[in-house]
């Protein structure tokens, strides 16, 4: 499988996972649900702006949509500061942690939330992050 393929993967088990926490919070409170998916696709659009604004490989990027949208945003040059990491830490910590409670209490939710966002990341560090020409990245691999 080439790199789009992995990256595709990737994109579809992190949705897989945000979609997961949306049912097991929407089960507690429909509103808490419908809350939770517009904040985690808004954290998701602005992981867009903080770091792929930045990514010399845009044109070019496996997991399709993140560098769609990154060529929409006004261009940034690299590389990334201390700020932009630590905001993209907490955007995917506000993705991330929100539904936890609801899925633990829904069964099988909890596992498989986590096995979606392991093997996506699993994936990234295996077939993605080598080679991989975003320079700027804290998580790249090689040259
Ligand atoms: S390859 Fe670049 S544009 Fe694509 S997700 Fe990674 S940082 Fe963002």
């Amino acid at each position: 499988m080439n790199k789009s393929g992995y990256g595709i993967i990737g994109l579809a088990l992190g949705i897989c996972a945000v979609l997961t926490g949306t049912v097991a919070l929407a089960v507690v409170s429909v509103l808490q649900g419908f809350i939770y998916l517009i904040v985690a696709l808004v954290s998701g659009i602005l992981i867009t702006f903080v770091f792929c604004s930045k990514c010399p490989i845009t044109d070019t990027c496996v997991h399709i949509i993140p560098g769609l949208l990154a060529r929409a945003w006004p261009r940034r040059s690299g590389p990334y500061s201390r700020f932009d990491l630590v905001a993209v830490a907490i955007l995917f910590a506000i993705i991330i942690l929100p539904p936890q409670i609801a899925l633990f209490t829904l069964p099988g939710t909890f596992g498989f939330f986590w096995i979606c966002l392991s093997t996506a990341a699993i994936l990234a560090n295996r077939f993605l992050c080598p080679g991989c020409k975003n320079r700027f990245c804290p998580m790249k691999k090689g040259k």
